[in-house]
This record gives structure tokens, C-alpha cells and sequence, in this order.
């Protein structure tokens, strides 16, 4: 294949992605899963990458420098190499010692394995797919796990929602178990994460089963809640929750729409109470109800501390603008129910919202409520998650104190 002289340029300086547009030329229609050969304008080799003849995201590169191939040995090093990045990581869950014991172990396109995820809970993975390409490929990478993760007890397929028609009939293939030494196969894994146990649904559960790009940030808030009425907007499973009340909040109260996640959030204090006399003081709450129309609603009630932590409020560029009044709109009633000197952590997962545009519109935001306020910190996704291009940065995050 030949690109587009701005594709090229893209290409050589890492960008992982070759739109339809973007391609020149081709000497022919590729399947899915090929490797697509990408040559420059002078006819140098550029890059080999997965080819999708289905998506606009036509080719997703895999490898640019020296020409290589991808045989076995080349995919057995590219996940060594892959895995010694989160070395650290799990050198600290190891069995006798880890507070964390969940965590991402490949995080796609940053990680050089394009529309590919693998996170882990325990013993347990769950490989995410997001393009078509994979598909062709699943025996080879599942082998390829086994033999590099031994440890691994389960392996949970899921795939993204576009992918599960062609899986079925073009592959026959289906989310579920490709293995697991449990049977029946465990639907539901408990892990460790800096030493609180969470639960994670790794067949059902939102994303993997848990949000783990948050873990960083649900630790900057446990310092910060002791002695505070905390509310956690958006909560999922309680994740903030847990960290407030080990951090010694006076009160936490989970807001969600999903009675689901919910319940899951009350298993999960269950889950700490016993070897946490914190969690064990802390009253925890639940309230199901719609976060934007309960926050808008007139109430007494205040808290010292809210988090909101919407899901994407804008999943194409055509949102961004809206989305943007959406983040305005449901901080602003947050902030009204912040006691002075409240704390306000405030995130977005819109990748098509950016990172300056989210914090000012946020600052502005308790401006214009008249409060003034101090600024605690900004931050991104956890350490496990690398963003190595612009469009893989979504997670932002900003804590604000404020004030009357
Ligand atoms: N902060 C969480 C992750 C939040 S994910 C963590 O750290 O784990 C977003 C959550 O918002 C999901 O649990 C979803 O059920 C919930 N949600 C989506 N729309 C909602 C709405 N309109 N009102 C309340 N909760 C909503």
C-alpha cells in the first residue's frame, strides 16, 4: 500500500492509524486480519499494519522501522516486550504480598497491539477486541497468552458491540470463556486494588468489569475525604467510594442509575468492612436515580466532597460542543450542593472533548456559580493505561476546593 503524503508523515511519527482516505494506492483488495505492507513515496518500507477492508480505520499499524517479519518469534517478543512495561505492576501483585492485583496488561494501540486489550483481575483475563482483524487471529494470540501468562486460571473473550454480529457469522465466535480451570466458569472475580477488594464482572460488567483507569485518581481522593459527607456521582461498583471511607470520610452515598452496579458497590464495602475498621465506621448510601435531574433538583441536602464521573457525553466530534454544556451544566449543580471548602473532583472519558477545553470549562463553571476556589490537582488515566497518541488520551480528571 502507498498513503497520502500526510498519512505517511503520520505513520513515521507513530500515529497508529490509516483512515480509508488516507490510502493511495493498493495492488489489491485485502481480508481481515492481513498484514498491509506500507510503503513510502520513494518506495521505502514504512510500516506493517492490520488491515480492516470493513472499518475506516483501514489499517492499524503493528510495526514501522527496520522491514520485519511476523512470524511466531516476532509476536512471542512483541508481548515480552509489551509485558516488561508493567513489570513493576506485577511484580506488586504477587500473591504473598500485592495490593493490586487488577490491572491493565496491554492497553491497544499505545501499547503496540492496535483494537487489543488485555486486563487483569487476579488470575483471571479478559481480552477485549475492537476491530474485526483479531478475529482471524484468536487461536494464535490465545496460545500466545497461555504460554506467556501461565499463571492465568481464565480467559474471558469480549468484543466491542460492533464486532459481535461479523464474530458470529463470519468467525463463530462469541464472548464467553476460552477457558477457565473453574467449572462452572466465574463470572464474577474478586481482586485487589492498593489493598481494597473489589469485585469485577468480567463476563457481563461495563468495559472489562471494572473502570481501571480511574485507579489513580480514586487514590488522590483518599486523603483528601477524611471527616467528609461524600457523594460519588456516576459511581459504578463504589470504586471512589471505598477509598473515601478507608480515607475516613463521615458518610459516602453512591449515585447511579444502574441498581445493579449499585448492589454490586454494597458488596463491595461488604467485601472491606471486615479487615477495615474505616469502611466498617463509614454509613454508606445508595440512591438510584438519574445523576443530571437529582443533582438539578432543589434539596438541602450538602456534602463536602462530590465526584462526577459521567460515562462520554460526546461519542463523535458532532458532540463535542454539547457535550461540553452537559460537563457545564451537571458540575454547576455539583457545586451548588458543595458546603464551603467542599471538595469538587470532576472527570470526562470524551475523547473528543480535550483536556484544556474540559478543566477551563470546569473552572469556569464554579466561577460563574460565584464561588472562588482552590485548584488541588489535574491528572489523566492510571499509569497502567499509556496514551501514546492524541485520540488515546480521554481521561482527565481535576479536584477543586471550593470555596463560599
Ligand atoms: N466512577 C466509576 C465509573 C463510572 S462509569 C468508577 O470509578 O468505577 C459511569 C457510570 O454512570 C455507570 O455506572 C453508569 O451506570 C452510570 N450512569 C450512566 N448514565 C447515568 C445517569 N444518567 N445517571 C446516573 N448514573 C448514570
Amino acid at each position: 500500500m502507498r498513503l497520502t503524503p500526510a498519512a505517511e508523515s503520520a505513520v513515521r511519527h507513530g500515529h497508529p492509524w490509516v483512515f480509508d482516505q488516507s490510502v493511495r494506492e493498493q495492488n489489491r483488495e485485502g481480508t481481515a486480519g492481513e498484514i498491509a505492507v506500507i510503503y513510502d513515496r520513494r518506495d521505502g518500507f514504512l510500516a506493517l499494519g492490520l488491515y480492516d477492508p470493513e472499518s475506516p480505520l483501514r489499517v492499524r499499524i503493528l510495526h514501522t522501522g527496520p522491514p520485519t517479519t511476523l512470524n511466531a518469534a516476532w509476536w512471542r517478543h512483541h508481548l515480552d516486550t509489551t509485558l516488561a512495561r508493567r513489570q513493576e505492576l506485577i511484580e506488586a501483585a504477587a500473591p504473598t504480598s500485592g495490593r493490586t492485583n487488577g490491572f491493565r496488561l496491554i492497553n491497544g494501540e499505545s501499547d503496540g497491539w492496535p483494537g487489543l486489550v488485555v486486563d487483569r483481575y487476579a488470575s483471571t483475563l479478559v481480552l477485549k477486541l475492537y476491530t474485526e482483524a483479531w478475529l482471524p487471529r484468536l487461536d494464535e494470540v490465545v496460545t500466545l497468552l497461555r504460554e506467556t501468562l501461565p499463571w492465568a486460571t481464565a480467559l474471558v473473550l469480549r468484543l466491542s458491540r460492533n464486532l459481535v454480529e461479523t464474530a458470529r457469522q463470519s468467525y463463530q465466535r462469541a464472548e464467553g470463556f476460552l477457558f477457565s480451570d473453574d467449572d462452572p466458569p466465574r463470572e464474577t472475580v474478586v481482586f485487589r486494588e492498593n489493598g481494597l477488594c473489589f469485585e469485577a464482572g468480567v463476563r457481563h460488567g461495563q468495559k472489562t468489569g471494572f473502570f481501571l483507569d480511574q485507579r489513580d485518581n480514586r487514590a488522590r481522593i483518599e486523603p483528601l475525604a477524611v471527616g467528609r459527607d461524600v457523594l460519588n456521582a456516576f459511581s459504578f461498583s463504589g470504586g471512589f467510594s471505598l477509598y473515601a471511607a478507608r480515607g475516613g470520610a463521615r458518610s459516602v452515598t453512591d449515585l447511579d442509575l444502574s441498581e445493579h452496579a449499585l448492589a454490586s458497590a454494597r458488596r463491595n464495602f461488604a467485601l472491606n468492612r471486615d479487615d477495615d475498621p474505616a469502611v466498617a465506621a463509614c454509613p454508606h448510601h445508595s440512591v438510584q436515580a438519574d445523576a443530571f435531574a437529582w443533582l438539578a433538583r432543589p434539596s438541602p441536602e450538602r456534602y463536602d466532597m462530590i465526584i462526577v464521573d459521567p460515562p462520554s457525553l460526546a461519542r463523535r466530534e458532532s458532540e463535542r460542543a454539547g457535550a461540553l454544556e452537559g460537563y457545564a451544566h451537571l458540575n454547576a449543580s455539583a457545586v451548588a450542593r458543595l458546603r464551603t471548602g467542599g471538595v469538587l473532583v470532576s472527570a470526562s472519558c470524551s475523547a473528543h472533548v480535550d483536556e484544556a477545553e474540559f478543566f477551563s470549562a470546569i473552572r469556569r463553571t464554579v466561577r460563574d456559580a460565584g464561588r472562588s476556589f482552590q485548584e488541588l490537582w489535574t491528572s489523566h488515566h492510571a499509569v497502567d493505561h499509556p496514551a501514546a497518541f492524541k485520540e488515546a488520551r480521554y481521561l482527565k480528571c481535576l479536584a477543586l476546593r471550593c470555596d463560599p
